[in-house]
């Protein structure tokens, strides 16, 4: 169980590190797709697929997510909105570490209210955010540890959920700027991420 302090202390976490907005919903109410999960390694797929541990093949996918699902008290969903410009230009990068980084910290400030198993999901390849420079990642190599522990969390493809919906279940629009949009600097778009407040 969550209570509301926790619930609103966790909101204001995510506010604080950045989000637009953030909401609580029931963990139940997270829609996940095995179809959304194989578009990771569908024809043409993602040119990032297998290259860093929050991404399929490495992680537990669909079914491991729903075990999570099961397990947890409170998800905590986060948008942070971004010029469309912004989210199609060399900005990207920097827009997607905020959103890993916004998403950490509320699972650090989860853990640090009790809820020790706690997990934050992202958007898109930790290895093309933060170690695009790199050669390959430590983890995956068996070299080493993470280079960006505070920060670097799984992908939400992955695991197959349905970003639309999430969106829906917060009370947000779901509506999403195209590339096409990049030339009007008054279109806006938004990017998104989730943490599982798990005891
Ligand atoms: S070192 Fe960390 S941030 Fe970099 S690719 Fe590997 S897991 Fe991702």
């Amino acid at each position: 169980m969550i209570n509301k302090e926790q619930t609103h202390t966790l909101v204001r976490r995510a506010l604080r590190l950045g989000a637009t907005d953030a909401g609580a919903i029931s963990p139940a109410d997270i829609a996940v797709d095995n179809k959304l999960a194989d578009l990771c390694n569908a024809d043409p797929g993602c040119e990032h697929y297998g290259l860093a541990p929050g991404c399929p093949p490495h992680v537990s996918g669909p079914a491991g997510f729903r075990q999570w699902i099961k397990k947890s008290a409170a998800a905590i969903v986060v948008r942070i909105d971004v010029p469309t410009a912004a989210l199609f230009s060399d900005q990207r990068r920097e827009i997607m570490q905020l959103l890993h980084e916004t998403v950490a910290g509320v699972e650090s400030k989860a853990v640090e209210i009790g809820f020790v198993g706690s997990q934050a999901f992202a958007g898109g390849s930790c290895k093309q955010i933060f170690c695009h420079d790199q050669p390959d990642c430590p983890v995956l190599s068996g070299q080493g540890k993470c280079r960006h522990p505070q920060s670097a969390r799984p992908s939400m493809s992955g695991f197959g959920i349905d970003v639309a919906r999430l969106m829906q279940s917060a009370g947000w629009s779901v509506e999403k700027a195209a590339p096409e949009n990049a030339a009007d600097a008054q279109s806006m778009s938004w990017v998104a991420g989730l943490v599982l407040a798990v005891p």
